[in-house]
C-alpha cells in the first residue's frame, strides 16, 4: 500500500528537474497526478513517463501559473479528469539573476509573477476544494536563496516570500485541515543549476563539484532528495507539522 493511494496531486513545472522528480514519487506511492508545465507537449510527456501503479492516472496540462484564467482552468481540468484534488505542489520557477543595479524593471516582475503571483493563484485554486473536503497539503518550492544571495534580489525576495507565504496559509487554513509548508533546496543538479554554469562560464561538472566542496556531506543535491521530503510533508505522517520551512541542501547554510 502506498502512501498516496487514491489521492490526486498537482505538481506545477513538473515536466522536468525537481517537479518532475516530485511527481514521480507520488506516483510510485499511488497518486494520480496532475503535471503543469507551461509547454503542454512537455507537460503531456512527462505525464506518460510516470510510473503509475495499477488505477491511478496522469494528465499532462499547459498552464502559466501566473495567469489566473489558466490556473483556474488547470485545477478545474485536473478535478474533472483525476477525480479530485488533495495535494498541490507549487514547483514551477524561474531565475533572472543580475547585481541590484543591472536588474530590470521586467526580471524583478517575471521572477515575482511565476514564484509568488503563481503560488497564490494555485493555493487560491485548491483550497476551495481542500477546505469543503477538510483535506489537504501544499507545499511550496522556496530556497537557501531566501536567506541571501549575491545576484539573486528577486529571487531572494520571492523565496522569502514563499516562507511568509505557507506560514499564513498554515494559521489559516489549519482548521480545515489543510497543511501548509514548504522545501528550500540547496544547489540541485537540474537544468536551472546547468543554465547558470553555462552564464558564469563554467563546465556544468566543474559547477557541481564545486557546490559539492561548499557543503558538508561534499555531494550535490538531485531532484529525488527534494521529492522525498516533499512527500513526507503531503503524507498523513507529518498532519502535525504546518507553517514550516524545510532546508534540504546537504547542509550547506551551516557553514556558509
Ligand atoms: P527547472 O529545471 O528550470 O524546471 C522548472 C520548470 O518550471 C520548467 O519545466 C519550466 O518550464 C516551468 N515553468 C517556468 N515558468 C513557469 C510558469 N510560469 N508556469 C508553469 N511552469 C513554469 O527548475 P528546477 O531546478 O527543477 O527548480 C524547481 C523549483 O525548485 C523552482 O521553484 C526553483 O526555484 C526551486 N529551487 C531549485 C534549486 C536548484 O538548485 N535547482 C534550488 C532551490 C530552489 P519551461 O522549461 O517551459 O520554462
Amino acid at each position: 500500500m502506498g502512501r498516496f493511494d487514491g489521492r490526486v496531486a498537482v505538481v506545477t513545472g513538473a515536466a522536468r528537474g525537481i517537479g518532475f522528480g516530485t511527481a514521480v514519487r507520488f506516483a510510485e506511492e499511488g497518486a494520480s497526478v496532475a503535471i503543469v508545465d507551461l509547454d503542454e507537449a512537455a507537460a503531456v510527456d512527462a505525464a506518460g513517463r510516470l510510473p503509475l501503479v495499477e488505477g491511478a492516472r496522469a494528465v499532462g496540462i499547459g498552464c502559466d501559473v501566473s495567469d489566473a484564467a489558466a490556473v483556474d482552468a488547470a485545477v478545474a481540468r485536473t478535478v474533472a479528469e483525476l477525480g479530485g484534488l488533495h495535494i498541490l505542489v507549487n514547483n514551477a520557477g524561474i531565475t533572472r539573476d543580475n547585481l541590484l543595479f543591472k536588474m530590470s524593471e521586467l526580471d524583478w516582475d517575471l521572477v515575482m509573477n511565476v514564484h509568488l503571483k503563481g503560488a497564490f493563484l494555485m493555493t487560491k485554486a485548491a483550497q476551495a476544494h481542500f477546505v469543503e473536503q477538510k483535506y489537504g497539503k501544499v507545499v511550496c518550492l522556496s530556497s537557501v536563496s531566501a536567506l541571501g544571495n549575491r545576484g539573486q534580489a528577486n529571487y531572494s525576495a520571492a523565496k522569502m516570500g514563499i516562507q511568509g507565504f505557507v506560514r499564513t496559509l498554515g494559521i489559516e487554513l489549519g482548521r480545515y485541515g489543510v497543511n501548509a509548508n514548504a522545501v528550500a533546496p540547496g544547489f540541485i543538479a537540474s537544468e536551472m543549476t546547468d543554465a547558470t554554469a553555462t552564464r558564469v562560464g563554467m563546465s556544468v561538472e566543474d559547477f557541481r563539484a564545486a557546490a559539492a566542496d561548499r557543503n558538508p556531506v561534499k555531494r550535490v543535491g538531485f531532484p529525488e532528495d527534494i521529492a522525498a521530503a516533499v512527500a513526507f510533508l503531503c503524507s498523513d505522517e507529518s498532519s502535525y507539522i504546518t507553517g514550516q520551512t524545510i532546508y534540504v541542501d546537504g547542509g550547506a547554510k551551516l557553514v556558509s
